[in-house]
């Protein structure tokens, strides 16, 4: 197992960390370790000026092919990019869902045309995406949708009836990839279709969900007789299920990896505080911070494994399904860990506004990293059947 970069990927480790010194300043300063989980409400727009600033440099979509407007990074360079743009204080992406999962299902299961249509608009973050999977009866039982769509003949366009939910950006969206049952018989996942729906239009009706935060980063989305252009399916009316799992495992592979210099700042800060108001005095804060730089670096380590045995096509071995469920994991008693090392603190706001801290944010939001993405009960159902080959969970029958 290799436990290091090489050279090659190192000089690139400079160049991406020398673009980022150079243009993460002046106007952006302010946005440096902003936004992102339990921040996504603040300088949105400065934000998205800072995604303009990255797609001119080419640092958008860093891991799509380069026929497709990408740099065609190596894993490795990827998890490079994500590490260096989060030590750099690289603001949360506004277009992360777009980049991150819309483009690369269009590049594997999309048509010219869609490619066409919505790839460079993903890359110039000009259009923003945002995911209709979840309904308030399809979860983890994803394939329980019951978002309808029929195909209008006289319109040549299919309607779209139904009602999302937490659905993350939607506000913020300009489209949306969702599931919907194309034929009305069917249950389960087959009869499904995958669609790309426009989300400024009379038939969609977004209302924000207020979280613990006190923000609203998700949402409930109405569709009413949505039209949606009959070239916006991917695939064909029956392939939904098919795509929807292709784009999943784009949610669960490298885009996560980076993430890990995130926490490193997390921490960092808990121990900052930790030394100045003397927490760092007590031998059982010490013990769970000596525990949570323990288990930042095993998440490392497990990283540069799976890295050291990817077979070339993107693909992470079994391995890697032990990581949402251990990074969630890790991440909210992080967020525990810092309420306790903040002590009284932790339960004050200062003065009006009345904005949370990041620290406070973290802890409150870090409640949601075990069931967004896959819940903890399901990532042990994933790795028990799919990693250690153990009888399938009974499942109801499908038609
Ligand atoms: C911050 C956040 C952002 C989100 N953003 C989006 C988004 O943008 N788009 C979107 O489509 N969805 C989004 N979601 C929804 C997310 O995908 C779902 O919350 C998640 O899949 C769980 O589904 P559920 O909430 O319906 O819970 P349920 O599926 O009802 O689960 C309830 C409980 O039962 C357990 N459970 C369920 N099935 C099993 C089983 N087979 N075995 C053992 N235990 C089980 C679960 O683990 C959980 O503890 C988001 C969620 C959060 C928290």
């Amino acid at each position: 197992m290799k436990l290091t970069f090489s050279a090659d990927d190192e000089a690139f480790r400079e160049s991406i960390a020398a673009w980022l010194a150079e243009n993460l300043t002046g106007e952006f300063e302010k946005i440096r370790f902003r936004g992102g989980p339990g921040d996504e409400h603040m300088y949105f727009e400065e934000r998205r000026e800072w995604e303009y600033r990255l797609a001119e440099g080419g640092w958008t979509c860093v891991g799509w092919p380069r026929e497709h407007g990408g740099r065609g990074l190596s894993i490795e360079q990827q998890v490079i990019f994500h590490e260096e743009y989060a030590r750099a204080g690289g603001p949360g992406r506004v277009g992360h869902i777009g980049e991150g999962l819309a483009g690369p299902t269009l590049i594997a299961f999309g048509s010219d045309q869609q490619q066409s249509r919505f790839l460079p608009q993903i890359l110039n973050g000009k259009e923003l995406w945002c995911q209709g999977y979840s309904e308030p009866g399809a979860g983890s039982d994803l394939a329980n949708v019951r978002t309808r769509a029929v195909f209008d003949e006289n319109k040549d366009k299919w309607l779209i009836t139904g009602q999302k939910i937490w659905t993350s950006l939607a506000t913020e969206s300009d489209w949306c990839f969702l599931i919907a049952r194309t034929d009305p018989a069917s249950r389960g996942s087959r009869g499904l279709g995958f669609f790309l729906v426009e989300m400024d239009q009379p038939g969609v009706d977004i209302r924000p969900i207020n979280q613990l935060t006190g923000t609203s980063e998700f949402n409930e989305v109405f569709f009413d007789a949505a039209e949606c252009d009959a070239d916006c399916i991917v695939g064909e009316p029956g392939d939904g299920w098919k795509v929807a799992m292709g784009l999943l495992g784009f949610e669960r592979g490298v885009s996560t990896l980076g993430q890990q210099m995130l926490f490193q700042n997390e921490l960092d800060e808990i121990v900052r505080i930790a030394k100045a108001n003397g927490a760092a005095e007590d031998p059982a804060i010490r013990q769970r911070i000596a525990d949570a730089h323990i288990g930042l670096r095993i998440m490392r380590y497990n990283s540069m494994r799976t890295l050291s045995s990817d077979v070339g096509d993107g693909s992470l071995e079994k391995a890697a399904m032990i990581y949402k469920l251990y990074w969630s994991s890790w991440h909210r008693n992080l967020g525990n860990l810092a309420m306790d090392v903040l002590g009284p603190e932790a339960e004050i706001i200062e003065s009006e506004p009345y904005e949370l801290t990041r620290l406070q944010s973290l802890f409150l939001f870090t409640r949601s990293d075990t069931i967004y993405g896959g819940t903890n009960q399901i990532q042990r159902n994933i790795i028990a059947e799919r990693a250690l080959g153990l009888p399938r969970e009974p499942r109801p029958p499908t038609n």
